[in-house]
């Protein structure tokens, strides 16, 4: 057994003093305690350990955590790295291609704003009215009723109606229409606009330039951070190459690693990345990893939430 801890982080910001104070996220004094609480109990090692324990065979020490941010927001580099650089550990920071190299607002990000922004039941009936709206014109999908009990179903951190919204607007809907429906409630519920949120909300080029400069791992998130697995092979392997050339400057080809949007891989997904070199993959299945036994491509990863000072729920899913 080399087991190894990976905690998930995605916002990390002041959210006292931010303008979107109802965006989930881990507030910064909070993410201070986790921090000084993994130096007294955890090793925190670095993807490269993690790498070489791999593909060497050699063991991690006791209580291994390895850090991983999602997403490349900006708070991450303003809040997390140098509290994280201060502590002598390792971020690893997985990186959506298009929201640096477009400047583009994510359709996660759209959503979590909008939810952010607005009050569900009046968000969830604006949707309604929009899918009443577009469906048999261009596009065509089950009636409300129907995907309402389909995909309407809570899980631990959302009520239902925030998943259906969600899943509406992830991955359901057909791809144009979700960006068509996300923009057109993103204007109405937002007071920004998608292209002013978007230069707010991620790091720059230089930014991940300097995470890397100064210790930091910098790895794959997809380029427009869909559902990979459930995109054609040609979208799929299309998604994937472009955020390999994009962030080429911070990768090495041959040992890169694969976070997924969503956790949401497939085989074709799996025999892609692995032909294009990628050695490690993160999904969001919670429990320890056992390096020894998973699939290096498909390890297990806590939230933050699972970690003090939020819970203790890491002591629950050890392997
Ligand atoms: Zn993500």
């Amino acid at each position: 057994m080399n087991k190894l801890y990976i905690a998930m982080y995605h916002y990390t910001r002041d959210i006292t003093h931010s303008r979107y104070p109802e965006i989930k996220g881990l507030d910064v004094p909070l993410f201070k305690q986790q921090i000084e609480f993994f130096s007294h109990h955890f090793s925190v090692v670095t993807t490269e350990d993690v790498i070489d324990s791999v593909e060497r065979n050699t063991e991690l020490p006791e209580n291994a955590l390895l850090l991983t941010f999602d997403d490349g927001y900006i708070d991450n580099y303003t809040y997390a790295f140098p509290i994280l650089e201060n502590a002598g550990m390792q971020g690893s920071f997985f990186i959506p291609g298009k929201t640096f190299a477009e400047h583009k607002l994510l359709d996660v990000n759209k959503i979590h704003y909008i939810l952010a922004s607005s009050d569900i039941n009046k968000l969830l009936s604006d949707l309604l009215d929009r899918m009443d709206y577009y469906r048999g014109r261009e596009f065509d999908y089950p009636d409300n009723d129907t995907l309402f009990n389909e995909y309407a179903k809570a899980n631990r951190f959302d009520c239902k109606e925030v998943i259906f919204v969600k899943r509406m607007l992830q991955t359901v809907l057909p791809e144009h229409l979700r960006n068509v429906i996300s923009s057109e409630l993103f204007a109405k519920h937002m007071g920004v606009s998608e292209e002013q949120l978007a230069y707010e909300l991620y790091m720059t080029e230089e930014q991940i330039s300097t995470l890397k400069r100064h210790g930091m791992f910098i790895g794959i998130h997809g380029y427009d951070h869909y559902w990979l697995g459930r995109l054609s092979p040609e979208q799929m392997e299309q998604d994937i190459t472009t955020a390999l050339r994009v962030m080429d400057p911070f990768l090495d080809r041959h040992h890169w690693v694969m976070n997924y949007p969503y956790g949401n891989y497939s085989e074709d997904v799996l025999n892609f990345i692995a032909k294009q070199g990628a050695c490690l993959g993160l999904t969001t299945e919670v429990r320890t990893a056992d390096l020894n036994a998973d699939n290096r491509l498909t390890l297990p990863r806590f939230d933050c939430n699972d970690f003090p000072p939020k819970s203790e729920n890491y002591k629950n899913f050890v392997i």
